[in-house]
């Protein structure tokens, strides 16, 4: 007759039945005496010990990974194991069969050689294309500001990069000292490059994050072709009041978009409320219930419960709400193109049924449509924004005549 292992005894006091059987059903372990492994951490520290132990603790954490049961995770998370270190942790796992987190090409170990190379050469300098050049000289023709000056740097430093490492390949045969200076060199340009281009996007970010109007697009357009800034970012606008944390959120050409999302706790006004701040691409809307109601009641309107929260599709409310900042809404079924004077859409979305609709705006920049939907995470590019308009109640935000 087999002994079974009497349990787990918590230090604390008290004790937890045994549900590491050997098949995985959650029934108690057979055990020599007194617990198992999972059970006893000293058995398991001589299990680790020994070769066969340890050998035979991963053949059974692989019988059950590859069953499926949850005592695998069990053995984790309420057995002994637990009291392991995450990386000895980690190299049970990969014994038991679990897949890598992680791929080789970007873990650290893989890159050591790299970062080595780097440590003792400097990072390079990646190539500038001729639009950033062009950018470049137009703006450190004259060095005022302190964006200008950190431009400067950027170019000279680049410059005295590039021909320091070309004096270190000429003199590549002069002997050891004279090769090492030139490296030297080039290393400090690669050292205070990378350390103005920092300097640089932490100036854009500041800029981003002080909230609109922006009047730096061509400053943006350019960090994006030096992919000094990656498209899709999300900056906080700081010194904002409202709870929904509005973001400026930079496309993939660079420009700068408002964006407010709908929280968890906004039902579907909201996204009006939201859309018309998107729309209008700043702040405007803080509350909606008094001043529209208000308003609305001024032009001899009945203004009954179910239009504040019930009955999104109510383009008359959204309207009056816009007349309080000068603009209008204004039916477009036209797909074909852009409402002239407007520089934004608001749309109905959603399904048919009225609970599931919510309002959303489109806005253009230059050639490009985006859609700011506040029940999504960020604002998307739309290559045939026509469709939407075909899918959709469709309104152009024009300003009040
Ligand atoms: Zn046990």
């Amino acid at each position: 007759m087999p002994k079974i292992c009497t349990g787990f005894v918590d230090p604390d006091g008290g004790v937890r039945p045994c549900i590491f059987a050997e098949d995985g059903q959650g029934g108690p372990a057979q055990s020599k005496g007194g617990s198992c492994l999972f059970c006893d951490a000293g058995k398991l520290e001589l299990a680790l010990g020994s070769r066969i132990g340890k050998g035979n603790l991963v053949r059974r954490l692989k019988a059950w990974h590859r069953k499926g049961t949850p005592v695998y995770e069990a053995a984790f998370t309420f057995g002994t194991l637990c009291a392991l270190s995450d990386s000895k942790r980690q190299v049970l796992r990969w014994g038991a069969g679990e897949p890598a987190r992680f791929e080789r090409k970007t873990s650290w170990l893989h890159r050591k050689k790299l970062r080595l190379k780097r440590f003792l050469w400097g990072r390079p300098i990646p190539v500038a294309s001729n639009e950033s050049l062009q950018y470049l000289r137009n703006e450190v023709a004259s060095s005022s500001t302190y964006w200008q000056n950190l431009l400067c740097s950027f170019s000279v430093c680049r410059k005295m990069e590039s021909t320091s490492s070309a004096r270190k390949a000429k003199k590549r045969n002069c002997g050891y000292w004279k090769k090492t200076s030139g490296t030297a060199a080039a290393r400090n340009w690669r050292r205070k490059w990378w350390r103005v281009r920092r300097l640089i996007k932490e100036q854009l970010l500041a800029w981003a994050a002080k909230g609109p109007p922006w009047n730096c697009s061509a400053e943006f357009q350019w960090a994006m072709e030096e992919e000094i800034l990656e498209p899709g970012l999300h900056v906080s606008l700081q010194s904002t009041s409202i709870e929904n944390h509005p973001i400026c959120f930079v496309a993939e050409d660079g420009e700068l978009l408002y964006f407010e999302r709908n929280g968890p706790y906004g039902n579907k006004l909201t996204t009006a409320m939201r859309s018309i701040n998107n729309a209008l691409g700043k702040e405007v809307v803080k509350t909606y219930e008094t001043e529209t109601s208000n308003h609305m009641q001024e032009r001899g309107y009945a203004l009954h419960p179910h239009m504040v929260t019930g009955c999104i599709y109510s383009p008359l409310y959204v309207t009056n709400m816009l007349q309080a900042f000068g603009f209008k809404l204004q039916l477009w079924r036209d797909s074909q193109t852009w409402p002239a004077g407007a520089k934004s859409l608001l749309q109905i979305r959603g399904k048919d049924a009225w609970y599931t609709q919510y309002w959303a705006a489109l806005t253009r920049r230059d050639d490009k449509v985006y859609l700011l939907d506040c029940q999504k995470d960020a604002p998307v590019h739309i290559p045939k924004w026509q469709q939407s308009v075909v899918m959709y109640i469709t309104y152009a935000v024009v300003p009040l005549q």
